[in-house]
């Protein structure tokens, strides 16, 4: 299957040739020419399953017509962190580079005047989560009358952060004709009752069953007998052990044990950085970028981390501790073996 029969636009088409993408991913070719009908759709779709460009390559051939008026976004995308709203702006400015479309990012911890700037200008797409949207809104920024189209993406973690409240609210003050694309990887019935209320007759599109894990990464679950110094050993055991190591992330479940691991990395000599939600935007920008440049080869992270990051080929994930849901043990192990290519995930096991 060829991305020249989804309907959409030449330019975005171009793009795509230069992102490299040959075929669209099956949620791709699945519900690219739904959105480009102008239907609603249920996406049951993981990150890694390539979701996000099903989402904006669409938008951005739709929005060819028409221009954006000062303050009035004519389409909103919701995230819930603002790594998640990063990546998402990062793949739409390449997705977008043949046509003069403006992408604005309102996120927490970033200044307000910048934003506001932006959207005086007049945005076509704005990405946002939705705690500084609604803070913008009240603050009289924005108007949400010209939305013609709203994405809520990672609707299963918005319910985990507790942003649905926030999110209803958000539905209800754009226009009711908008179209809606609402995508969560898994459908508890607290997700299923929000697309009910405000889906319009949605095409569902469901690519993995929920909550499961890519045929493409090996799996590996290793005993450890004690925590703490002999997790940390049999650790260093396995990243000396793994085969065809390009860069990993190990995952921790509190944020104090990935301080304890990346200190202890650090002394024993690897190239690695840290990440966990305390960190402020800035410096968590600058650690993913160092990562994603392979200017540090390991990242220890937690689970906040987990969602958001976009990087194309992490060979290995290593989890430090066992999660504490099935979900996030998904999550985590889907950073490796994404878009086709295969990874091997760890998981350290401690057996009293
Ligand atoms: P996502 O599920 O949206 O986070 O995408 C996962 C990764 O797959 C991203 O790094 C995308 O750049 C990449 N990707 C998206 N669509 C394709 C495609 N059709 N072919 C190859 N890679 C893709």
């Amino acid at each position: 299957m060829s991305f020249d029969t989804l309907g959409l636009s030449d330019k975005v088409l171009e793009a795509v040739k230069a992102s490299g993408y040959t075929e669209p991913t099956p949620i791709q070719a699945e519900a690219i020419p739904h959105v480009m009908q102008r239907r609603d759709v249920l996406g049951i779709a993981q990150t890694g399953t390539g979701k996000t460009a099903s989402f904006t390559l669409p938008m951005l051939s739709l929005l060819e017509k028409g221009r954006a008026r000062a303050r009035m976004p004519r389409t909103l995308i919701l995230e819930p962190t603002r790594e998640l709203a990063a990546q998402v702006e990062e793949n739409l400015n390449r997705y977008s580079e043949n046509q003069k479309l403006n992408v604005a990012l309102l996120i927490g911890g970033t200044s307000f005047e910048d934003q506001f700037k932006k959207l005086d200008r007049g945005v076509d797409i704005l990405i946002a989560t939705p705690g500084r949207l609604l803070d913008c809104f009240e603050r009289g920024k924005i108007l949400m009358t010209g939305v013609e189209v709203m994405v809520i993406d990672e609707a299963d973690r918005m319910l985990d952060m507790g942003f649905i409240p926030d999110i209803e609210r958000i539905c209800k003050m754009v226009p009711f004709t908008r179209q809606t694309l609402f995508f969560s990887a898994t459908m508890p019935p607290e997700i299923e009752g929000l697309a009910n209320k405000f889906l319009q007759n949605p095409v569902m599109v469901s690519v993995a069953k929920a909550s499961s894990t890519s045929d493409t990464i090996t799996q590996h679950a290793v005993a450890s007998e004690y925590q703490d110094y002999d997790k940390r050993a049999k650790l260093r055991e396995l990243i000396e052990g793994a085969v065809d190591l390009k860069n990993g992330i190990i995952f921790c479940n509190r944020k104090k044990d990935v301080a304890t691991v990346y200190r202890s990395l650090d002394r024993h000599g690897y190239s690695v950085g840290a990440l966990h939600g305390d960190m402020d935007q800035t410096s968590r920008t600058a650690t993913l970028n160092v990562f994603r440049d392979n200017k540090i080869s390991l990242l220890v992270a937690s689970d906040v981390a987990a969602r958001g990051l976009d990087i194309p080929d992490v060979s290995h994930v290593f989890n430090f501790d066992v999660p504490v849901n099935a979900e996030d043990y998904v999550h985590r192990i889907g950073r490796t073996g994404r878009a086709g290519r295969t990874g091997v995930a760890y998981m350290i096991v401690v057996s009293y």
